[in-house]
This record gives structure tokens, sequence and C-alpha cells, in this order.
């Protein structure tokens, strides 16, 4: 396999920064793996797995070795199970679910990026998270040099989090997903229902399909297309504090709250709007006039000019609330 040296980041990351990986492999097949370990292992560098490059900034020159994930396939083990390589595109293997007749990803629609970066961050939207419907994860593991599995009890996950985000060692292969038979759809999202309403659907009447076209039809809306305006999604974490917490702050009460499970939860896109942040431009970086979570900056921008951006919203909201932002996705 060949190993090239500084590759540029431009068309490997949504964000299209400028930044270069000092070496830059692609995994197309498993039996590729010990020959990167033996290049890591040989130049005692740093690696980064890399999938479609959708929720990673690029802050810095990477002095390591960039390894995009090339693993695709689909195997049927049963009705109920199904492995995925998780070089397989996202919104492809909904589609081909679905297809299937295998109901429950539907909520999910057009999330970028590759299967295998699922559970890093336990994606999820309108109501629905990936972990729900994983029953365990092939790795190979770079401390041992071993391919082991993971029970999803191993996984870790929460909000937008999982073991994935702890530790560099694991590599994710493949990802295996239970389908439930008597799936039920999942309506509660207010935007889904308000949908519903707006087109005069009826309930009762309404399949997979519709669900997945109406969640296209929403996040077509609101989000700007990272391929138009780069950007990866939510730059920044909702707000997640115990009860407890969150009753000696002494928050305005006009910020709206969801309690549920002993914790409160607060929309970090409320406090940005609020803010003033929404559709405003600092050079070539900016808070999207569509979307308050979603950072979007011009091609070729620097990735700590980015950062630096994302770090004055942070501190102009803390100032403001005593609520501290957290950064989603990935710095590098
Ligand atoms: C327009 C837009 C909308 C988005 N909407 C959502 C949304 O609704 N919900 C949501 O949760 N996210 C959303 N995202 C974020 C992004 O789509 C997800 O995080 C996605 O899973 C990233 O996939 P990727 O292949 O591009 O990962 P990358 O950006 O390539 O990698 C992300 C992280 O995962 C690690 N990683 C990737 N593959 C593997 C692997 N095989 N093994 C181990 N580690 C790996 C990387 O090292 C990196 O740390 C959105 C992004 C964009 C641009």
């Amino acid at each position: 396999m060949k190993f090239f040296e500084n590759r540029s980041f431009d068309d490997l990351c949504s964000l299209k920064v400028e930044e270069n990986a000092r070496f830059y492999c692609e995994l197309e097949d498993y039996d590729q793996l010990n020959e990167i370990d033996g290049f890591l292992r040989e130049k005692s560098i740093k690696h980064l797995v890399l999938g479609e490059g959708t929720n990673i900034v690029p802050i810095n020159n990477f002095e390591g070795l960039v390894i995009k994930n090339k693993l695709k396939g689909i195997t049927e083990i049963d009705e109920s199970f199904v492995e995925v390589s998780s070089g397989e595109n996202w919104n492809e293997f909904v589609k081909w679910s679905l297809s299937e007749g295998k109901k429950g990803l539907e909520n999910l629609a057009l999330i970028p990026g590759t299967v295998g970066a699922g559970p890093v961050q336990n994606i999820g939207a309108y109501g629905s998270e990936i972990s729900k419907f994983i029953e365990e994860i092939s790795v190979f593991n770079f401390e041992t040099s071993k391919v082991e599995t993971m029970k999803k009890d191993d996984c870790e996950f929460s909000y937008r989090s999982s073991i994935f985000q702890q530790t560099n060692k694991y590599f994710i292969l493949s990802v295996s997903f239970k389908f439930e038979q008597d799936s039920k759809l999942n309506l509660s999202y207010k935007s889904i229902q308000e949908l519903i309403t707006s087109k005069g659907l009826i309930e009762e009447n309404l399949t997979s399909y519709d669900v997945f076209d109406l969640v296209s039809q929403i996040r077509k809306k609101v989000l700007p297309d990272h391929k138009l305006n780069p950007n990866v999604g939510s730059f920044f974490k909702n707000i997640r504090l115990p009860e407890s917490e969150y009753r000696k702050l002494d928050l305005p009460t006009d910020i709206p709250i969801y309690k549920g499970d002993g914790e409160v939860k607060i929309s970090s896109a409320y406090l940005i709007e609020k803010a003033g942040w929404k559709g405003k431009r600092e050079g070539g970086v900016g808070i999207s006039d569509l979307h308050s979570l979603v950072v979007v900056c011009d091609k070729g921008t620097n990735g700590s000019e980015i950062l630096e951006f994302a770090n004055k919203v942070i501190d102009d909201i803390y100032s403001k609330t005593g609520l501290r932002l957290e950064i989603e996705p990935t710095l590098v």
C-alpha cells in the first residue's frame, strides 16, 4: 500500500481547511491493517482515522498518519441483524435499510459521514440516536494489534459521546445493527409534528419512508449544505446539567429549559441567537444565518481562525450566562 507525504486536508474535510497531514494512506482491506500498524510503530507517530471528514476541525498541520477509511460492504446476518463495514456512507445505509423493510433509522436521515464515525459521537437527530440500534462493534486495537469485538455496553454511549472519544486506540471496522420487527415510528420531535400538521398528514397512515422524507425536508431547510458552505453541522453541543447544579445557577427565566431523567437541557442554539451571534461573520468565519449552532467558513480558512472564532462565541456566552458551551467536532 502507498503512504503519501504532506497531504492537504482541503478535500478531505467538509470545512475545506488548508492544513496538511504529514502522512496519508487509504485502507481498503483488513489485510492492510498490519502494514499500517507497522508503519506507525516504525515511525513512532500518532494517527487519525478519517471517514468523510464532516466532523473534524484540523487546527494545525497534523504530524502523523491520516488513515482514510474505505472499507465497504453490508452483510445481512438474518432478518434482524446487519453487519456494515465502517467506510459505508451513513445515509446510503439508512436508505438501504428502509428498502429492505428494516425500520427504525428513518429519523437519522441525511446525517453526513460514514457508518464507522456514527458511534464515535453517538450521532443523533430528531429524537433518535445510533446507539439505540447497535448490537456490537468490531474494532482493530492499535495497542494490542488485534481485532476485538465490543458489545454495546462496552461503548459507554451517552449524548454525543462514547468511549471512542476518550481513546484513540480503536479503529472501528464494522458496526452490527439490530432491527426490531415491530418498530414504532418516532414522531415526537416538535418540527416533525409541525410539518405533519402543516401538510395535513394523518399520523396513522405514515410509513418509515414518509418519516425519512419529512426529516430530509426539515434538514434541507434548516441546515446549510456543507458542500456549498463549509461546515461540520453543529459546532456546539447542547448543555446538559444535573438539576441540582442548574438550581444553583440562577439563570434568566426567559432561557427555555427541558427537564427529564434528573437533567436539565438548555438549547445552545437559543443562547447563541440571544447573544446576537446568528448570521454574524468575522473575516472568513461566522455563525450560519440558518442555524445558530453551525459555524460556517470560506474555503481555505485556517483551522486556527475557526477555533479562535468559536472560542470568542464560547467566552461571550459564558460572560452573559455563566454557561460554557462545549465544542462538538474533533479538533485535530
Ligand atoms: C451539514 C452537517 C450536518 C450534520 N448533522 C448531524 C446530526 O444531525 N447529528 C449528528 O450527530 N452529527 C451531525 N453532523 C456531524 C457528522 O455528520 C457526524 O459526526 C458523522 O458521524 C461524521 O462522519 P465522518 O465519516 O465524516 O467522520 P469524520 O469527520 O471523518 O471523523 C469524525 C471523528 O470520528 C473518528 N472516526 C471516524 N471514523 C472512525 C472509525 N472508523 N473508527 C474510529 N474512529 C473514527 C475520527 O477520527 C474523528 O475523531 C453533521 C455534519 C454536517 C456537515
